[in-house]
């Protein structure tokens, strides 16, 4: 028995990398074997030093453990475990066992670190974030400083899966880290929250200027494109902001309202937006605008704006978009930046597409009494596109006003597409089967493929208004302008230019063919009873073409 506790005890004394000594309180060592006097004799002061300091207070018949770290000669780091027990004896020495954890230490670091990052990405993941997070917040309370948080996803990621596969993907979200990384400051947190989602944590102070610089670091960041499977590939990033302490003061509300903000940036195409109580529905101002908006349609104080589009060749107004306006008793006319993101978020939006379409069928069969053929364009948001009582509702419409399928133009943006493609694509196809056209509005802000856009049964393509804004001045607009409208006609649309403001930008849609213009140049949006006379002004001035 005692044997057998010897040999466990003295067999590991047999192994070389075992130091065993023992020593007096002033440090000098009695006793030592081989492995311990080679380290005495290398590191000889800080080992006695570790071993008398950190065990001074060590009581007789008691023993602890700690680690001492050394350098090797190639300056790599060893740790050293020692085990050191104070002989219960008046002249009270030191029993001192030393071991070399350096390895198994690597690992238990390695596996804490796993623990705390994203595997595939090397960022810090949830866990770490929400320990930064109570740190930042922590600090920024006691130091009455604010704090910020981004949230942000990938625009066209599903895209870059979807046409190389997920291991292109996965090589797009390995390459965001260091490329944002030498963008962020070196105490920004940049961590992934899961799927395309990512978030930078801005340690106080920061303030909305400093976030606002940060999201435009992380566009940037996008602004060129990625390397995956051995291609080019473009995504982009919609950016949230939420801030410490106006928009919560703890980590679950701001990120929260960070995503909120994201998801608004998302559907609006503004790329960044900050965080607002009144879009918010789970805040108690968003669902006070909420319930404010549901009467307001039931009340009529929606209204109804129409935006001529110009067709270029012959200078004639061929159509008008109907644009929605909230005539709000305190804060006056609403553009639909204000409330669409929340309606989207409910049935509401059903609501307002049918109130919308039917002023929009009224107007046009009015036009139609008063001698004009011009048709009318109507926004339709993924709920509208996605209600299955849709198309019934459009063929009622235009029943009820006399009206040919044909007049009416139903506008779907293109961004919305990248979410549910499939799902998408079948609803549109029972819409078109009403008899309407369809047009894809802001192309060359989603991703849509070449094989998508000949599928799609829609008749028109409308050009992003940014796209048209940089027309002259940036290259990458005009070619992909060109490009745009020679693929449109290529598979028999009609391309329109959104926010056509100046006439050389005029000048230059002619030259490159595209077939129809709307934008300030011609008009803005005008109440129904005043386009015919702002049609005429068109047509009369004939800015249409010069
Ligand atoms: P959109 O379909 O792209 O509509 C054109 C927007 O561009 C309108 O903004 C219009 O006022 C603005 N615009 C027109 N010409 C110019 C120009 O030359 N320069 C500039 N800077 N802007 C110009 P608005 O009315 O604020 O509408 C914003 C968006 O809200 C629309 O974008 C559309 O996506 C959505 N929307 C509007 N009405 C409805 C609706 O009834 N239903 C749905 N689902 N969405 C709607
Ligand atoms: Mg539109």
């Amino acid at each position: 028995m005692s044997a057998s506790e010897g040999s466990s005890v003295l067999a590991p004394l047999e192994l070389s990398e075992l130091m065993v000594g023992v020593l007096r309180e002033s440090g000098e060592v009695v006793i030592a074997n081989a492995a311990f006097r080679e380290l005495a004799e290398r590191d000889g002061r800080p080992l006695r030093e570790h071993l008398v300091t950190e065990h001074a207070r060590l009581a007789p018949g008691h023993s602890s453990v700690s680690d001492l770290q050394l350098q090797r000669s190639d300056s790599s780091a060893v740790t050293i475990r020692w085990h050191v027990a104070r002989y219960d004896t008046p002249d009270g020495g030191l029993l001192a066992i030393g071991e070399d954890v350096t390895e198994s230490r690597e690992t238990e670091s390695k596996l804490a670190d796993r623990a705390l990052r994203d595997p595939l990405t090397g960022l810090p993941n949830r866990t770490l974030l929400a320990d930064r997070v109570s740190q930042a917040l922590a600090a920024a309370q006691r130091r009455d400083e604010p704090c910020a948080f981004i949230v942000f996803d990938l625009d066209g990621f599903k895209q870059v899966n979807d046409d190389f596969g997920h291991d292109a993907g996965d090589e797009v979200l390995r390459q965001i880290g260091p490329r944002l990384g030498a963008l962020l400051r070196e105490s920004d947190t940049l961590a992934r929250l899961g799927g395309d989602e990512f978030t930078v944590l801005l340690p106080p102070p920061a303030d909305l200027v400093s976030a606002l610089v940060a999201a435009e670091k992380v566009r940037t960041a996008f602004a060129s494109t990625y390397t995956a499977a051995g291609a080019d590939v473009s995504v982009g990033a919609s950016v949230g902001i939420a801030l410490f302490p106006q928009h919560g003061r703890d980590a679950a509300t701001l990120l929260r309202a960070a995503d909120v903000a994201m998801y608004s940036a998302k559907r609006t195409g503004a790329g960044v937006a900050v965080y607002d109580h009144s879009l918010d529905l789970g805040s108690v101002a968003g669902s006070a605008r909420l319930a404010e908006l549901k009467e307001a349609i039931a009340g009529g104080e929606l209204r109804v704006v129409y935006q001529p589009m110009v067709r270029l060749g012959e200078r004639r107004v061929t159509g008008a978009e109907a644009l929605v306006r909230w005539l709000h008793p305190r804060l006056g006319m609403l553009h639909p930046a204000a409330f669409l993101p929340l309606a989207e978020r409910t049935d509401l939006m059903v609501q307002l597409f049918e109130c919308v379409l039917d002023d929009a069928m009224a107007r046009c069969a009015q036009w139609r009494d008063d001698g004009s053929s011009a048709g009318v364009s109507v926004n339709l948001s993924v709920r509208n596109v996605l209600d299955p009582a849709a198309p019934a509702v459009v063929a009622r419409s235009l029943l009820r006003y006399g009206l040919e399928p044909s007049v009416l133009t139903l506008e779907f943006n293109e961004r919305e597409l990248g979410r549910e493609p499939h799902r998408l694509e079948r609803a549109l196809r029972d819409l078109a089967d009403t008899g309407v056209r369809l047009a894809l509005d802001d192309f060359g802000t989603g991703d849509i493929s070449l094989r998508t856009l000949r599928a799609l049964p829609i008749h028109e393509i409308k050009l992003d208004r940014a796209l048209i804004a940089t027309l002259r001045s940036d290259p990458d607009s005009r070619s992909f302008v060109r490009t745009g409208i020679a693929v449109g006609h290529d598979i028999g649309l009609e391309v329109v230019a959104k926010g056509v403001e100046d006439s050389g930008t005029l000048a230059l849609l002619g030259r490159l063919h595209c077939d129809v213009g709307q934008g300030n140049l011609f008009a803005g949006p005008v109440e129904s009873r005043e386009l015919t006379a702002a049609v005429a002004d068109v047509e009369r001035t004939g800015r249409a073409g010069d």
